[in-house]
């Protein structure tokens, strides 16, 4: 599903000054998903409201940044793509410093892991990565978008039936884990490619980024 933008370029005297929770602002070549190989600008929020026991990224510690900041920081690099990550990019009320980045031309994407609702027309591109196979209790709010990309761990992909509906690209990416041996990944990759083969509208994604060394 398109996320086509609402933002018509007009910003409010308030956005320079909102403040964010932001962990790091980067610019690397997105390594998994549909957007795989595309450079980005990765903007990293602080806090989440899980806590997966395989995430690789220390959210609780950030700095506080205005979008002002934010849009210096980013116009560092020559690039128009920017990923709201984190965290959990949509705890932030991320209006302002959409506005902001729309108005310069920017295409905006967010990998979020679905519990809050992403309203429509902030962002251009919606990837929601629920982790339900570990937070069974928590529900999946956001149930739209461009893609939906799953850490494969030998869930059921039954419970990922009434949700996939709503999205265009379905991923299932085996969990890599940098401090296990190269077999112990291994076993995980060859779970995820046998059930990719048995439910072949799912497709594959490995978190190349990780294989290159590169954030
Ligand atoms: S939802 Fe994402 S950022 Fe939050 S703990 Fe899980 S992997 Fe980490």
């Amino acid at each position: 599903m398109k996320s086509p933008s609402l933002l018509n370029g007009e910003v409010l005297p308030t956005d320079d000054h909102t403040v964010y929770n932001i962990v790091e602002i980067f610019h690397s070549v997105q390594g998994e998903g549909y957007r795989s190989g595309i450079p980005h600008v990765f903007v990293r929020f602080g806090v989440c409201n899980l806590r997966c026991e395989w995430c690789d990224t220390n959210f609780d510690e950030y700095e506080q940044k205005t979008a002002a900041e934010i849009m210096d920081a980013v116009s560092e690099f020559a690039c128009k793509n920017i990923i709201f990550t984190g965290g959990e990019p949509m705890l932030n009320d991320l209006w302002p410093l959409a506005r902001l980045l729309k108005r310069q031309g920017y295409h905006l994407s967010v990998e979020s892991n679905g519990t809050v609702a992403i309203p429509d027309g902030l962002l251009d591109w919606i990837c929601i990565s629920p982790k339900d196979q570990v937070y069974p209790n928590v529900s999946i709010k956001q149930r739209q978008g461009d893609e939906l990309k799953c850490v494969y761990v030998g869930q059921p992909l039954s419970m990922y039936d009434d949700l996939k509906d709503g999205f265009t690209h379905l991923f299932l990416q085996p969990c890599y884990d940098e401090a296990a041996s190269v077999e112990e990944n291994g076993r995980g990759f060859s779970l995820t490619e046998a059930i990719v083969k048995e439910h072949p509208e799912w497709r594959l994604s490995l978190q190349t980024h990780k294989w290159m060394g590169i954030l």
